[in-house]
Protein backbone atom coordinates (compact mmCIF):
# COMPACT_ATOMS: atom_id res chain seq x y z
CA UNK A 1 0.00 0.00 0.00
CA UNK A 2 1.23 3.37 -1.20
CA UNK A 3 2.04 6.48 0.97
CA UNK A 4 3.27 9.76 0.08
CA UNK A 5 5.71 10.55 3.04
CA UNK A 6 7.55 13.85 3.92
CA UNK A 7 9.63 12.60 6.60
CA UNK A 8 10.56 9.49 8.36
CA UNK A 9 12.51 10.61 12.09
CA UNK A 10 14.20 7.69 13.92
CA UNK A 11 14.36 9.31 17.18
CA UNK A 12 12.28 12.10 18.84
CA UNK A 13 11.15 12.95 22.31
CA UNK A 14 9.52 15.79 21.39
CA UNK A 15 6.47 14.63 19.34
CA UNK A 16 4.95 12.48 22.19
CA UNK A 17 5.76 10.75 25.20
CA UNK A 18 8.99 9.27 25.93
CA UNK A 19 11.17 8.08 22.93
CA UNK A 20 9.08 7.93 19.26
CA UNK A 21 9.80 7.76 15.79
CA UNK A 22 8.05 9.87 13.76
CA UNK A 23 5.98 9.50 10.51
CA UNK A 24 5.19 12.97 8.33
CA UNK A 25 3.09 12.25 5.64
CA UNK A 26 2.98 14.55 3.01
CA UNK A 27 -0.25 16.50 1.83
CA UNK A 28 -3.03 18.95 3.51
CA UNK A 29 -6.14 20.39 2.01
CA UNK A 30 -6.87 22.12 5.50
CA UNK A 31 -4.67 25.15 4.87
CA UNK A 32 -4.06 26.83 8.13
CA UNK A 33 -3.13 30.52 8.10
CA UNK A 34 0.00 30.41 10.24
CA UNK A 35 0.66 26.79 9.86
CA UNK A 36 3.90 26.30 10.25
CA UNK A 37 5.06 23.33 7.72
CA UNK A 38 3.02 24.38 4.29
CA UNK A 39 5.82 22.83 2.36
CA UNK A 40 3.83 19.69 3.55
CA UNK A 41 0.58 20.75 1.50
CA UNK A 42 1.36 20.02 -1.70
CA UNK A 43 0.12 16.08 -2.01
CA UNK A 44 2.46 15.44 -4.96
CA UNK A 45 5.72 16.77 -3.32
CA UNK A 46 7.55 14.57 -0.78
CA UNK A 47 8.45 10.70 -1.39
CA UNK A 48 6.41 8.05 -2.87
CA UNK A 49 6.93 5.21 -0.98
CA UNK A 50 5.07 1.88 0.44
CA UNK A 51 3.81 0.94 4.11
CA UNK A 52 6.33 -2.16 4.52
CA UNK A 53 9.21 0.38 3.85
CA UNK A 54 8.28 2.42 6.63
CA UNK A 55 7.13 -0.65 8.66
CA UNK A 56 11.20 -1.66 8.49
CA UNK A 57 12.26 1.77 9.57
CA UNK A 58 9.78 1.31 12.69
CA UNK A 59 11.31 -1.76 12.98
CA UNK A 60 14.28 -0.66 12.98
CA UNK A 61 13.97 1.93 14.86
CA UNK A 62 12.60 -0.32 17.80
CA UNK A 63 15.95 -1.80 17.63
CA UNK A 64 18.51 0.86 17.36
CA UNK A 65 16.60 3.16 20.08
CA UNK A 66 14.11 1.42 21.80
CA UNK A 67 10.98 3.64 20.84
CA UNK A 68 7.75 3.01 22.67
CA UNK A 69 6.04 4.04 20.03
CA UNK A 70 4.90 6.04 16.63
CA UNK A 71 3.69 9.38 15.88
CA UNK A 72 2.05 10.86 12.55
CA UNK A 73 2.40 13.72 12.17
CA UNK A 74 1.68 16.25 8.48
CA UNK A 75 0.49 16.85 6.38
CA UNK A 76 -2.56 15.52 7.18
CA UNK A 77 -2.14 11.73 8.25
CA UNK A 78 -6.45 10.80 7.67
CA UNK A 79 -5.74 11.84 3.95
CA UNK A 80 -3.67 8.47 4.28
CA UNK A 81 -5.44 7.19 6.90
CA UNK A 82 -5.68 3.58 5.23
CA UNK A 83 -2.09 3.29 4.83
CA UNK A 84 -1.47 4.72 8.12
CA UNK A 85 -4.15 2.09 10.06
CA UNK A 86 -2.18 -0.83 8.73
CA UNK A 87 0.93 0.89 10.34
CA UNK A 88 -0.94 1.91 13.29
CA UNK A 89 -2.44 -1.79 13.79
CA UNK A 90 1.20 -3.60 13.08
CA UNK A 91 2.61 -1.08 15.96
CA UNK A 92 0.01 -2.14 18.70
CA UNK A 93 0.39 -6.34 17.66
CA UNK A 94 4.48 -4.97 18.09
CA UNK A 95 3.74 -3.37 21.62
CA UNK A 96 4.29 -0.10 20.31
CA UNK A 97 2.09 2.87 20.93
CA UNK A 98 0.83 5.21 18.74
CA UNK A 99 -0.11 8.92 18.78
CA UNK A 100 -2.26 10.77 15.74
CA UNK A 101 -2.55 14.22 14.76
CA UNK A 102 -5.26 15.36 12.54
CA UNK A 103 -6.51 18.99 11.23
CA UNK A 104 -9.60 17.60 11.42
CA UNK A 105 -11.92 17.56 14.52
CA UNK A 106 -13.26 14.15 15.64
CA UNK A 107 -16.78 14.92 14.61
CA UNK A 108 -15.84 15.99 11.23
CA UNK A 109 -13.59 12.77 10.86
CA UNK A 110 -17.03 10.77 11.59
CA UNK A 111 -18.77 13.00 9.20
CA UNK A 112 -16.42 12.52 6.25
CA UNK A 113 -15.87 8.45 6.68
CA UNK A 114 -12.41 8.66 5.38
CA UNK A 115 -11.34 4.59 4.28
CA UNK A 116 -9.28 3.88 7.01
CA UNK A 117 -9.89 6.71 9.16
CA UNK A 118 -12.26 4.19 11.80
CA UNK A 119 -9.23 1.87 11.96
CA UNK A 120 -6.76 4.62 12.00
CA UNK A 121 -8.52 5.77 15.55
CA UNK A 122 -9.48 2.79 16.85
CA UNK A 123 -5.53 1.83 17.28
CA UNK A 124 -4.55 5.16 18.34
CA UNK A 125 -3.47 5.34 21.97
CA UNK A 126 -3.55 9.81 21.66
CA UNK A 127 -5.40 11.83 19.15
CA UNK A 128 -4.64 15.25 18.40
CA UNK A 129 -7.66 17.12 16.35
CA UNK A 130 -8.49 20.41 15.16
CA UNK A 131 -6.96 22.86 12.85
CA UNK A 132 -3.89 25.89 13.80
CA UNK A 133 -5.60 28.55 14.90
CA UNK A 134 -2.98 31.17 14.94
CA UNK A 135 -5.06 33.82 17.31
CA UNK A 136 -5.29 31.42 19.95
CA UNK A 137 -1.62 29.93 20.67
CA UNK A 138 -1.34 27.30 23.69
CA UNK A 139 1.63 27.70 25.44
CA UNK A 140 0.69 25.29 28.28
CA UNK A 141 -0.16 21.61 26.98
CA UNK A 142 2.60 20.21 24.82
CA UNK A 143 2.15 19.03 21.05
CA UNK A 144 -0.05 21.27 20.18
CA UNK A 145 -0.09 24.33 18.65
CA UNK A 146 -3.31 26.15 19.60
CA UNK A 147 -6.40 26.06 22.43
CA UNK A 148 -9.19 24.93 20.29
CA UNK A 149 -7.03 21.86 19.52
CA UNK A 150 -8.04 18.40 21.45
CA UNK A 151 -5.57 15.81 23.07
CA UNK A 152 -7.84 12.80 23.70
CA UNK A 153 -7.02 9.54 25.29
CA UNK A 154 -8.48 6.82 23.69
CA UNK A 155 -7.01 3.80 25.71
CA UNK A 156 -5.94 3.83 28.88
CA UNK A 157 -2.18 3.38 28.19
CA UNK A 158 -1.04 7.34 28.49
CA UNK A 159 -4.11 8.22 30.98
CA UNK A 160 -1.94 8.57 33.76
CA UNK A 161 -1.10 11.73 31.61
CA UNK A 162 -3.81 13.38 31.38
CA UNK A 163 -3.82 15.84 34.17
CA UNK A 164 -0.15 16.12 34.36
CA UNK A 165 -0.16 17.60 30.71
CA UNK A 166 0.92 20.85 31.85
CA UNK A 167 4.35 19.30 33.10
CA UNK A 168 5.58 18.53 29.85
CA UNK A 169 7.66 21.50 28.23
CA UNK A 170 7.34 22.45 24.58
CA UNK A 171 10.79 21.17 22.85
CA UNK A 172 12.53 21.64 19.76
CA UNK A 173 14.84 19.03 18.08
CA UNK A 174 17.69 20.54 15.68
CA UNK A 175 19.61 18.61 13.61
CA UNK A 176 22.77 19.66 11.20
CA UNK A 177 22.78 16.59 8.14
CA UNK A 178 25.87 15.54 6.61
CA UNK A 179 24.50 17.64 3.23
CA UNK A 180 24.96 20.73 5.25
CA UNK A 181 21.15 21.42 5.36
CA UNK A 182 19.42 21.75 8.92
CA UNK A 183 16.30 20.09 10.24
CA UNK A 184 13.93 21.17 12.85
CA UNK A 185 10.95 19.74 14.68
CA UNK A 186 8.70 20.04 17.71
CA UNK A 187 6.34 22.80 18.88
CA UNK A 188 7.93 26.49 20.10
CA UNK A 189 6.16 29.52 20.10
CA UNK A 190 5.97 31.37 16.46
CA UNK A 191 8.02 33.95 17.86
CA UNK A 192 11.15 31.78 18.88
CA UNK A 193 10.91 30.01 15.49
CA UNK A 194 11.47 33.52 14.17
CA UNK A 195 14.48 34.50 16.12
CA UNK A 196 15.82 30.64 15.63
CA UNK A 197 15.24 31.67 11.42
CA UNK A 198 17.10 35.00 11.60
CA UNK A 199 19.79 33.32 13.60
CA UNK A 200 19.89 30.99 10.70
CA UNK A 201 20.18 33.37 8.13
CA UNK A 202 21.76 31.87 4.97
CA UNK A 203 21.44 27.91 6.25
CA UNK A 204 18.70 26.41 4.44
CA UNK A 205 16.59 24.80 7.49
CA UNK A 206 14.21 22.02 6.28
CA UNK A 207 11.56 20.58 8.58
S1 LIG B 1 -3.74 20.83 9.49
FE1 LIG B 1 -1.61 20.93 10.14
S2 LIG B 1 -0.39 20.69 8.25
FE2 LIG B 1 -2.51 21.14 7.63
S3 LIG B 1 -2.52 23.36 7.33
FE3 LIG B 1 -3.21 22.97 9.44
S4 LIG B 1 -1.34 23.12 10.68
FE4 LIG B 1 -0.70 22.88 8.54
Amino acid sequence: MKIQLHRFLPLTTSEGPGKRACVWVQGCPIHCKGCGVPWTWNPNHGIRTNVEEIWTQIEESKRKHDIEGITFLGGEPFEQAEALSVLAERAQEDGLSVMTFSGYYREQLEELAKPGAEKLLANTDIFLDGPFEIDHPDHVRPWIGSTNQGIHFLTDRYKALENKLSEFPDRLEIYLKDDGTIEANGMVPTEVWKRLLKDFNGVKLKR
